[in-house]
């Protein structure tokens, strides 16, 4: 599923300078739903696979597409007014990573999946399907919940598609980074950000208060995940640019795919006081377990 091109864009980064310098990037048209390269990459070789509706997204000087899939398969259609807010969603995200950093983009699917399990209520969950450098599929299990406010189910079901949405900017440019078990702790942290720098609603702010929560029970930030919204949140509150450095300065091999290669990459990324000052920030929140 990971395996695929490496793509730096460290060099692209270190210049602000624009676009001119960077020829515009056809990324292509996107894939054929129902082909071996689309099953292989959702894991699902019964999908029977529909285009519902698609439009261009530009970035910058780069033009995706953002399409809305069915499968036939599946008993699973998204709520009216949803695939407008999917779309928004992604734009969103894209958007607000695009402004501070040269990224690449590519095409985006949207896919609707049935929600499994014993609860079929209030069931909103997202999952990325990425394969590096290439098409990057959303899929959505939607069940609204009848006792929350409609708009509160929208504002949910945007906050989770804009976090899916970095988790594919993720793979497109750090995919090396992203490919490792261990990648958890950032990857998760700073998909949450997004989300909540794109919907910053209740839910986002439930998030901050629940990874709070979390901190002031001292885990160190490489214990958690989700919950690495607020160290996130402080670190690009100092600088967009070192959310980004972050996620380039992590390990990228497999054989080091472990807490204790993430922890070193962090010590050496991290300015001698940042655990000082994240502790000062947040009521003595922990960046490492150790003080050191
Ligand atoms: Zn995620």
């Amino acid at each position: 599923m990971l395996s695929s091109l490496i793509f730096s864009v460290l060099l692209a980064a270190m210049q602000p300078a624009p676009a001119i310098l960077l020829p515009a990037q056809p990324v292509g048209e996107p894939i054929d739903c129902n082909g071996a390269v689309f099953k292989a990459q959702i894991f699902n070789d019964e999908v029977e696979c529909r285009e519902i509706s698609r439009s261009k997204l530009k970035i910058g000087d780069q033009t995706v597409t953002l399409r809305l899939l069915h499968d036939d398969e599946e008993d699973a259609d998204l709520p009216p007014g949803y695939a407008e807010a999917a779309f928004e969603a992604v734009t969103r995200s894209f958007e607000i990573a695009a402004k501070e950093r040269k990224l690449n983009f590519h095409n985006v699917s949207i896919l609707p999946v049935e929600a499994y399990g014993q609860r079929r209520e209030a069931r909103m969950s997202g999952v990325t399907y990425w394969r590096g450098k290439a098409e990057c599929v959303i899929a959505l299990e939607v069940v609204t919940a009848s006792r929350i406010a409609p708009e509160d189910n929208l504002l949910m079901f945007k906050f989770i598609v804009a976090h899916e949405a970095f988790h594919c900017v993720q793979s497109w440019n750090w995919s090396h980074q992203m490919a490792l078990e261990s990648s958890a702790w950032w990857r998760e942290g700073s998909a949450d950000l997004i989300g909540m720098l794109a919907y910053p609603g209740f839910t986002a702010q439930s998030k901050v208060n629940q990874g709070f929560a979390e901190i002031a029970d001292a885990k160190s930030v490489l214990q958690m995940d989700y919950g690495n919204v607020v160290f996130f949140h402080w670190l690009w509150s100092q600088s967009p640019q070192k959310v980004f450095d972050l996620i380039a300065a992590m390990p990228r091999d497999q054989a080091y795919d472990s807490m204790a290669s993430q922890e070193a990459a962090l010590h050496a990324f991290l300015p001698k006081d940042a655990p000082a000052k994240y502790a000062a920030a947040y009521r003595g929140a922990r960046i490492f377990a150790s003080a050191n």
